[in-house]
């Protein structure tokens, strides 16, 4: 069955994935906090990306940026000038709506007004740095982190000895006053991005930049589990890209509202680092020992958000079974939701679950359970309620493995391990337990 929007929604609330921000107060239009699950899902993507973009590549390292930086950063970007939406006002109720997402131009979708002349409006919120609040005094916070690497390309390749191709990588808070936020955290005001700056000689940036094409493809269906056909890469027209770009496509997933952009990666030429040794006065240039060359790299940016990441893992992991599953030892009659998030992502790893709560002995050992299991997994140890339901709790948020105390464990010292997906049970040795779920995460 189709997912809604409103049933991810409704679900990110109600098992604390993700809330609106400044909830008591009413909200705050496109902003959005994390709440106790989120931010292990929001870690655990970000922690995947780092693995395979950073710790286990020889040709890339990471970076961490300030978020606010030198506004001549932002003109020699071009963001200043031009980093801005059509902006287009009804003339009267006063609504603003993005030009280019309105159906007719010419009325306004809320009252059916006419609309003002559509104007620029750049995206990038201002702040002041110091006392005084004056022209001088204004710097912006970064509506990307790119720029931040760019700046710190002489820094990262005077001190770290980096041969072409090389890259680097970034994840971090970007803000951009939107317009029209919405469709949940899919287009919010405050996001992080996870980007990589991956610099090469120039003449060499076609071949690289469709192997990344590749390998990003590789990370979203082989690392995060994302459904192949719920995926597709569509390459931008030339009329779309920037006048600089020599190529760029999106990586789209197929979301209730349609196919919608989740990264975006563009062969950028040297546009970046030429605009930067520009306003900065620097030399930006690179070096190449063997041939003596001097040349400014051309440079290819795969650029995801993780919202955007989170709000797909979670559309492809959720499913609704009408009257439930049943298997041998377990039948549930009712509806039943399941997440069917790939283990390593999964916020809570192991339920630890006393079968009664009324036994000191059985609680006991299921506390000691858990406090084994908690030195290597995110666990929860959960005794309300009768084991089915709890169960189902578990399988709801998509923790992969529940581990059962009973009666025989104080005699044997085993317990039952219970599989999310297959709902099998099956008695192991508590000396085991941690090895057998190591493996069954991490090396499946
Ligand atoms: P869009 O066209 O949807 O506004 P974009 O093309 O401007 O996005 P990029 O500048 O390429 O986006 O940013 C790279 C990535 O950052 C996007 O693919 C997306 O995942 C994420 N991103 C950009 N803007 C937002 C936003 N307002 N909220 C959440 N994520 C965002």
């Amino acid at each position: 069955m189709e997912n809604s929007f409103e049933k991810i929604v409704s679900f990110c609330k109600r098992r604390g994935f993700v809330f609106p921000s400044s909830d008591i107060y009413g909200g705050l239009g496109g902003f959005y906090d994390f709440g106790p699950l989120g931010v292990e899902l929001k870690k655990n993507i970000k922690d995947s990306w780092w693995r395979a973009m950073v710790q286990r590549r020889e040709d890339v390292v990471g970076l961490d940026s300030s978020i606010i930086m030198n506004p001549n950063i932002w003109k020699a970007s071009g963001h200043t000038e031009t980093f801005s939406d059509p902006l287009s006002e009804c003339k009267k109720c006063h609504k603003r709506f993005r030009s280019d997402h309105l159906e007719d131009p010419k009325k306004c979708p809320e009252c059916g007004g006419e609309m003002m002349e559509p104007r620029n409006f750049n995206l990038m919120f201002k702040t002041f740095i110091g006392p005084v609040e004056d022209s001088t005094a204004i710097a912006y916070l970064r509506p990307e982190t790119a720029q931040g690497i760019f700046v710190n390309y002489k820094n990262i390749v005077d001190t770290q000895r980096m041969k072409l191709p090389f890259g680097i990588a970034q994840i971090g808070k970007a803000f951009r006053n939107e317009i029209t936020p919405g469709n949940f955290i899919f287009r919010t005001r405050e996001f992080e991005q996870m980007e990589l700056e991956y610099f090469v000689k120039p003449g060499t940036e076609d071949k690289i930049f469709e192997d990344w094409i590749k390998e990003r493809m590789r990370w979203y269906t082989e690392e995060l589990g994302i459904k192949p056909e719920n995926l597709r890469v569509r390459r931008q027209e030339k009329d779309e890209l920037a006048h600089y770009a020599k190529g760029c496509v999106d990586i789209e997933y197929r979301f209730p509202i349609g196919w919608s952009e989740i990264e975006g990666i563009a062969s950028r030429a040297d546009f970046d680092l030429t605009q930067h040794q520009k306003f900065s006065g620097q030399d930006l240039t690179y070096f190449e020992d063997d041939t003596k060359e001097k040349y400014i790299p051309y440079v290819i940016e795969p650029s995801c958000g993780v919202e955007r990441t989170i709000l797909a893992v979670l559309c492809d992991a959720y499913e609704e079974i009408e009257g439930g599953r049943t298997t041998t030892t377990e039948s549930v009659k009712e509806k039943e939701t399941l997440l069917r998030i790939n283990k390593k992502l999964a916020p809570i790893k192991v339920a630890i679950l006393p079968l009664v709560k009324n036994k000191p002995d059985i609680t006991n050992k299921a506390r000691e359970v858990y406090g084994m299991l908690k030195q290597n997994f995110a666990c929860s140890y959960d005794e309300v309620g009768a084991i089915g339901r709890r169960y189902r709790r578990h399988d709801e948020i998509g923790t992969p493995f529940a581990v059962t105390i009973d009666f025989d464990t104080l005699e044997k010292n085993d317990v039952t391990l219970r599989n999310r997906d297959t709902m099998q049970q099956e008695r192991i040795n508590i000396q085991d337990l941690t090895q057998r779920i190591k493996k069954e995460i991490y090396e499946n």
